[in-house]
């Protein structure tokens, strides 16, 4: 039953991220890919798109609700979380979790062709992005996929590869 209606969840949101992704790159903004899958363009949905691609980084939902909360005072957390859920649904937005307990979200829109890994510093939570895009540049990441899914004629959608350890700052206070 659960397997059902999940995927029926899954074919639905697979055709509107299809309807959507042919959009992608075509010099629309959201906006108009929302209505391409036949959803409600909301004044929150605006103000979180706004605030997720306007900001540098990696920012978690009470961070996002702080800042929509400056433009729309009667928002609520959960609508916050529904929105992101939604986004994320659509590859809009994509869902990271870096092991400190919230889940952070980062704007990935028009970005299918990038590659986009982490480092993660275990002290002072400082995350860099490691950006590629795998249409100019070689990444032995990149290939690494290629050659699993070959190997295990698996077709891969989305990876989130990580690397925990010391960034450069913390680095060399533990080597003092
Ligand atoms: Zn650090
Ligand atoms: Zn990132």
């Amino acid at each position: 039953m659960i397997a059902k209606k999940f995927l029926i969840r899954y074919n639905e949101l697979k055709e509107k991220s299809e309807r959507f992704s042919m959009r992608f790159g075509q010099g629309c903004g959201c906006r108009g890919r929302f209505k391409e899958c036949g959803l409600k363009w909301t004044q929150t949905r605006q103000a979180i798109v706004d605030i997720l691609s306007s900001k540098e980084g990696h920012l978690s939902a009470e961070e996002i609700f702080f800042e929509v909360k400056k433009i729309l005072p009667g928002i609520g957390l959960a609508t916050v979380y529904r929105t992101l859920e939604l986004l994320t649904d659509l590859g809009i937005v994509r869902e990271f979790d870096f092991k400190d307990g919230r889940a952070r979200y980062e704007f990935i829109a028009g970005k299918e062709t990038i590659e986009h890994y982490h480092l993660v510093c275990r002290v002072c939570g400082k995350i860099i992005d490691y950006e590629v895009d795998t249409t100019k540049d070689k990444d032995p990441i990149f290939e690494f996929k290629n050659v699993l899914s070959e190997k295990f004629r698996f077709s891969i959608e989305r990876s989130d590869i990580q690397f925990f350890g010391l960034c450069e700052k913390c680095k060399s206070l533990v080597e003092k």
